[in-house]
């Protein structure tokens, strides 16, 4: 009989590659956690832009004033740059699962005090296409929306707002084009579930911000009172 060893191998950080010491650690160390920058100043109230005069505060972007959103407020923990965007590309990765917790945390941690949970009926992550989520094994804004869940006492309400049409991936496109690529993109089942609702939509990214606003504006037509959103980078 040969003795059974069991060897325990070290994890290492998947960005810099120190060894991920606390047992809690998972992916990413914290080390390069420390090293994500977030947005600190003032920020457009509705779409929160972020701002680099402190002046600005309080009022509306360019966007805003000349366009409405259907939504009544967005919120980033930052710019999609540096550390940030390395553990969102990360997050893609079947293996990297836990990041979802990971960034919630941090989302809920510096948002949360904005009042973007106060008085919400439920969390809505933002669907896939069933086909690009079977491929890809998971929806990244559900992890997301789950984490931000389990942490604010938020009911998470999946699988209400889906994703109806197949549609190119947006990275590819312009715009302008990113807006009609998506219209009518999505739809609602069990209207009645968020008829009268105030909702937080989740996603990882906001780019141009077409697919919030598509999301948001389908939620709205099948009667939600009140739709806020959350990702956690913000393009600029
Ligand atoms: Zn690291
Ligand atoms: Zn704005």
């Amino acid at each position: 009989m040969h003795p059974v060893t069991v060897t325990v191998f070290p994890s290492f950080c998947r960005l810099c590659g120190r060894t991920l010491e606390d047992p809690g650690q998972k992916i990413v160390c914290g080390h390069c956690l420390d090293r994500v920058e977030f947005h600190h100043g003032p920020v457009c109230p509705v779409c929160g832009r972020f701002y680099h005069q402190p002046a600005a505060s309080g009022h509306l972007c360019g966007h805003c004033l000349e366009r409405p959103e259907p939504f009544s407020r967005h919120r980033s923990l930052g710019p999609y740059a540096g550390r940030l965007k390395e553990i969102i590309l990360l997050f893609k990765y079947k293996e990297c699962e836990a990041l979802g917790r990971v960034l919630g945390q941090m989302a809920y941690d510096r948002l949360a005090t904005d009042g973007l949970f106060a008085g919400l009926d439920f969390i809505v992550p933002v669907p896939l296409h069933r086909k690009r989520e079977k491929r890809r094994g998971f929806n990244q804004a559900d992890l997301l929306g789950r984490a931000l869940s389990d942490l604010s006492g938020v009911p998470l309400l999946p699988r209400v707002l889906i994703k109806v049409r197949y549609t190119p991936a947006q990275v590819s496109l312009e715009a302008a084009e990113r807006e009609s690529n998506l219209r009518g993109a999505f739809g609602v089942r069990k209207a009645g579930r968020i008829d009268g609702r105030t909702i937080l939509l989740v996603d990882d990214v906001f780019t141009t911000g077409s697919t919030l606003r598509e999301c948001a504006a389908e939620l709205r037509r099948a009667g939600a009172r009140e739709v806020r959103a959350l990702t956690v980078a913000r393009a600029v």
